[in-house]
C-alpha cells in the first residue's frame, strides 16, 4: 500500500470545491489520503437567497452598517453547509480564507495567506480552477486559479513569519467542469482547453447529490441540482461511466512505463453495449418535473 497522498481541493466559492471535485475527493478521502477543501471566499454574494436574490429586486438595499451584518450571517451559514456538504464526501478538512467574494483581486496578502497554508498542509496533489476560465480577468474561478498559481510557487520559498518550510506540489488538476465544457461566447473562442483525465465518480454519485442538497442558501437544492449533476458529471463521464469529473492536467507526467491503467485495460474488453449500458445508467433523483411547469422557451420578441 503506497503512502497516503495529500490532496487539497481551492475553490471560488464555499460549493466550488465540492461541486467541481467532489466525486474524485470522497474517493480519495475513503481510500485513506488526507483530503483538504479550502475557499477561498467567504461566498454570501454568490447565487444567495438573501445577498444576491433578494436584494435584486429591492428599490433600495440596507445601509453598510445593516448589508455587512447580513453578508456576515450568510457567510456562516454557507460555512455550515459546505462543512455539512463536505461531511457526505468523507472531508472533515475545511478551511475558510475568508477573501470577501465582491471584487475579486489577485492579492498578495491573499497569495501569502494560502501559500501558508500550503506549507502547513503539505499537498502532493492540488485541485483547483483553471487560470484562463471564461474571460481570464474578472471571473471570480479564473482569478482564484491564478490566485492558487501564486500561492503554490511563493510556498516553494519561505516567508519571515512562517516557521514551515518550503513546498513543492507535485501535481496540479484543474476543473475541467468550468474550463473544458460546452463552449460559448467570445472568451471560449480562444479556449480549446480539454479534459485529460476523467475520474469514474458513477459509485458515489448519490453523495455528490446529497452534498449539493447541503447548499439551500444559493438555490442549489432540487431541481438545479438533478440538472447539474446531469449535465455535468452526466457528460463527463467521458463517454463510457454514467457520472464523472473532468480534469486538465497541468504538468506532463513522466513515468517508467507506458502509462495503461487498470479502468483502460477494462474498456478495451468491453462491447460497445457494455460501455453504453456503463454510461446509460442514472442516479434515480426525488426532483420531478411536469409537462405544466415547462418554463416558456418563446417568448414574444427576440
Ligand atoms: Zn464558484
Amino acid at each position: 500500500m503506497p503512502e497516503p497522498l495529500r490532496i487539497v481541493s481551492i475553490g471560488a466559492h464555499p460549493a466550488d470545491v465540492f461541486d467541481q471535485s467532489g466525486g474524485t475527493m470522497a474517493h480519495h478521502a475513503d481510500r485513506g489520503d488526507h483530503v483538504t477543501g479550502i475557499c477561498l471566499t467567504h461566498g454570501a454574494r454568490v447565487h444567495d437567497a438573501v445577498i444576491s436574490d433578494a436584494m435584486f429586486h429591492r428599490e433600495v438595499v440596507p445601509d453598510a452598517a445593516e448589508l455587512g451584518g447580513l453578508i456576515t450571517e450568510r457567510a456562516d451559514v454557507k460555512a455550515a453547509e459546505v462543512r455539512a456538504a463536505c461531511g457526505i464526501l468523507g472531508v472533515t478538512d475545511v478551511r475558510f480564507l475568508g477573501v470577501d467574494d465582491g471584487i475579486m483581486l489577485v492579492e498578495r496578502s491573499t497569495i501569502r495567506d494560502l501559500a501558508q497554508l500550503l506549507r502547513e498542509l503539505r499537498p502532493d496533489i492540488v485541485m483547483t480552477h483553471y487560470p484562463f476560465e471564461s474571460d481570464g480577468v474578472s471571473a471570480n474561478h479564473a482569478v482564484a486559479g491564478q490566485i492558487v498559481m501564486h500561492a503554490i510557487g511563493y510556498a516553494g520559498s519561505v516567508d519571515p513569519g512562517d516557521r514551515h518550510p518550503p513546498h513543492r506540489v507535485g501535481q496540479v488538476f484543474f476543473f475541467g467542469q468550468g474550463a473544458a465544457t460546452v463552449r460559448n461566447g467570445l472568451w471560449d473562442s480562444r479556449g480549446g482547453y480539454t479534459n485529460d483525465v476523467f475520474v469514474d465518480i458513477t459509485d458515489v454519485i448519490d453523495r455528490k447529490f446529497a452534498a449539493m442538497e447541503c447548499l439551500v442558501s444559493q438555490g442549489y437544492a432540487g431541481a438545479y441540482n438533478r440538472k447539474r449533476i446531469e449535465t455535468g458529471d452526466g457528460a463527463f463521464g467521458g463517454g463510457t461511466a454514467a457520472y464523472g469529473e473532468g480534469f486538465i492536467r497541468m504538468n506532463a507526467e513522466v513515468h517508467y512505463f507506458l502509462p495503461f491503467g487498470a479502468y483502460t485495460r477494462r474498456r478495451q474488453g468491453d462491447s460497445d453495449h457494455e460501455i453504453m449500458g456503463r454510461y446509460s445508467w442514472r442516479l434515480p433523483m426525488p426532483v420531478a418535473d411536469t409537462l405544466e411547469s415547462r418554463p416558456e422557451s418563446n417568448p414574444a420578441e427576440g
